[in-house]
């Protein structure tokens, strides 16, 4: 496996400190990738609990003033504030900077920074880590979030290939398998196996905590109510941006578990037990058969999918 160059820089801005964005400046410190972190989120109250954290060495007033003087620039905002960021630091953005951001959306991105930086989007690499938890915040940023964990690039057709390059070795240092697809790729991919599960685990949330004895039912609830319900307690701005920003392949994803669920409905009115068995059969096979495609920390080259 050819390892990619380790890449250094001198200053890291990140712009939202929260979870994501302050996890990925402890890693790169952690790593010796970066010399000094300065830090920009919406709340004064965040940035200084990010300094007291040792998150980021300085505070800037702007998003602005967090690209001043950078080498890396991390947009780590949700989604939705992508554009108004962009054009907030455009004046700013240069070849020779590499900036990235860390949204969950990625062909939303990608049309924004297009339509905001227009050529000098060629500097600007869409990124999402498939690292996380379900509780936001920088109190609960984590250094080594993103070891062993898979991260997709996806570049855009302008992008200089060097920060291509360079995107994908910062992410590889961290102990991330970096993989490429396009944008759509992605939002149809994640649509399937994050957007929609966290759509399900909120509405049947909803429907036990609605009914008249749900809180009781609650009480009563195992393990099983406690692995299908973890990702409802996501954060809900974060969430309704995501589901907002991808809805066209999250509602192709409802249609196709509403009809599954009907099937399954179906059976259980027909009282058709074999039927239901052999339904159920080959999803717990192919369940049980899943593993996480990627769970140690090894450098590598990134890969394609899709
Ligand atoms: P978070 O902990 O809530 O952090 C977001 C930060 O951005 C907060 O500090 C927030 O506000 C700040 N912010 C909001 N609007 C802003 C603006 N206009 N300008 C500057 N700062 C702003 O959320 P997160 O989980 O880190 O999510 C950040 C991004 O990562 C999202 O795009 C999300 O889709 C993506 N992501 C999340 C996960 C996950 O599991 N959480 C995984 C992969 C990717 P304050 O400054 O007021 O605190």
């Amino acid at each position: 496996m050819t390892r990619l160059p380790r890449p250094q820089f001198q200053q890291l801005g990140v712009i939202g400190c929260g979870l994501i964005g302050g996890s990925f400046a402890l890693a790169m410190k952690r790593a010796g990738l970066v010399k000094r972190v300065v830090g920009y989120s919406k709340s004064p109250s965040t940035t200084e609990l990010a300094k007291k954290m040792g998150v980021i060495d300085v505070a800037a007033e702007s998003a602005l003033l967090a690209v001043s003087g950078s080498d890396l620039v991390l947009l780590a905002v949700p989604v939705a504030a992508t554009e108004a960021t962009l054009r907030a630091i455009r004046h700013l953005v240069a070849p020779g900077t590499l900036y990235m951001d860390v949204g969950s959306t990625k062909a939303d991105v990608a049309q924004a920074a297009q339509r905001v930086l227009g050529d000098l989007s060629a500097h600007f690499v869409p990124v999402h880590p498939i690292a996380g938890k379900e509780h936001s915040g920088v109190q609960h940023a984590d250094p080594l979030l993103f070891q062993g964990r898979q991260v997709v690039l996806t570049p855009l057709p302008e992008n200089d290939h060097a920060q291509v390059q360079r995107a994908a070795a910062t992410w590889a240092a961290l102990g991330c398998k970096v993989l490429r697809m396009t944008p759509e790729n992605h939002d149809a991919a994640y649509a399937a196996v994050s957007h929609l599960p966290h759509l399900l685990a909120y509405a049947y949330m909803q429907a036990v905590m609605r009914q008249p004895s749900g809180r009781e039912y609650m009480e009563l609830a195992g393990s099983g109510f406690r692995d299908f319900t973890r990702i409802a307690g996501g954060d809900a701005a974060i969430w309704r941006d995501i589901l907002m920003a991808n809805r066209e392949e999250v509602l192709h994803q409802a249609q196709r578990f509403r009809m599954s669920l009907d099937r399954l409905e179906g059976l259980l009115r027909t009282q058709d037990a074999p039927a239901l068995e052999a339904l159920l059969k080959p999803i717990s096979d192919t369940r049980n058969a899943w593993a996480p495609a990627f769970t140690t920390g090894d450098e590598g080259e990134p890969s394609s999918k899709f």
